[in-house]
């Protein structure tokens, strides 16, 4: 069975100090013999001025938090401003790397092929990309978003090869539910990650259906996540507001 993971996009929140004390709070909360992190991943995806303090508390205190970044250079090296590269997060022990968020693909020019760019940066450095997918309000309105959303995955995992495609995490989150209090249905993101996951079985097979884990963002609280978390297809969450609340956070990882 796969593992559930609640993963938190800070986006550009918190200063490595606010950074420091939210993981101590937040490990602090999870401390008890009723959460297991074998159970549920809990991972955090601070800014890039943040990482490197996440790491030295988490391997001071041995936590079982894990930590990633929100974006990541197309190349290895060299004359490229104001990049940070794949090996650069991972040698500050990041797991994962968020890929094609949709506030990237607007304020930055991130299109398909840079994206499918970034999932390989990430994959060859060892860490797993989180790609993000999902309609905006008009393909919704259309009542397009399955194959929108499947289009989307498609475009950019086909040229993967199995073993690579199993490493994949998948995060389904409409444009319009991100930071507006309006969630997709339970019964939604059920058909979309079913969607999604029928799709990667006829490109790479039963086994990557299986590990791959899709999980859904768009005004996830402590609210709605119970709900979400027991659709079948939906392995987890992508939080963005909710995850600058420890307790909140912390809410969210217990019911997963
Ligand atoms: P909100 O949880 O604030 O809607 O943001 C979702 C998101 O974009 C996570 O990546």
């Amino acid at each position: 069975a796969r593992v559930p993971l609640v993963a938190g996009n800070w986006k550009m929140n918190f200063d490595h100090l606010e950074a420091t004390y939210f993981v101590q709070k937040l490990a602090w909360l999870l401390r008890d013999a009723h959460f297991d992190y074998r159970h549920c991943e809990v991972a955090l995806m601070p800014t890039f001025t943040s990482i490197r303090s996440v790491q030295v508390l988490v391997e001071a205190d041995n936590l079982k938090i894990r930590y990633g970044a929100q974006a990541v250079s197309v190349t290895t090296q060299g004359a490229f401003t104001g990049d940070v590269s794949a090996d650069m997060l991972s040698q500050l022990g990041c797991s994962y790397v968020i890929v094609g968020h949709s506030e990237r693909r607007k304020y930055h020019p991130e299109d398909d092929a840079n994206i499918v760019d970034q999932v390989r940066a990430t994959l060859t450095a060892g860490m797993q990309p989180i790609l993000c997918v999902g309609e905006s309000s008009e393909e919704h309105r259309q009542g397009i978003e399955l194959d929108f959303a499947v289009g989307q995955v498609h475009d950019v995992t086909r040229d993967l090869n199995e073993e690579e495609a199993a490493r994949l995490i998948i995060a389904y989150e409409p444009v319009w539910a991100i930071g507006t209090g309006q969630v997709a249905t339970p019964q939604s993101a059920q058909e979309a990650s079913k969607a999604m996951r029928d799709d990667l079985r006829e490109t790479f097979g039963p086994h990557v259906a299986q590990t791959v884990r899709v999980l859904y963002g768009g005004s996830v609280t402590s609210k709605n996540a119970m709900q979400m978390i027991s659709q079948p297809d939906v392995d987890g969450f992508l939080v963005g507001g909710a995850s600058l609340d420890a307790e909140e956070f912390a809410r969210i990882s217990r019911l997963t």
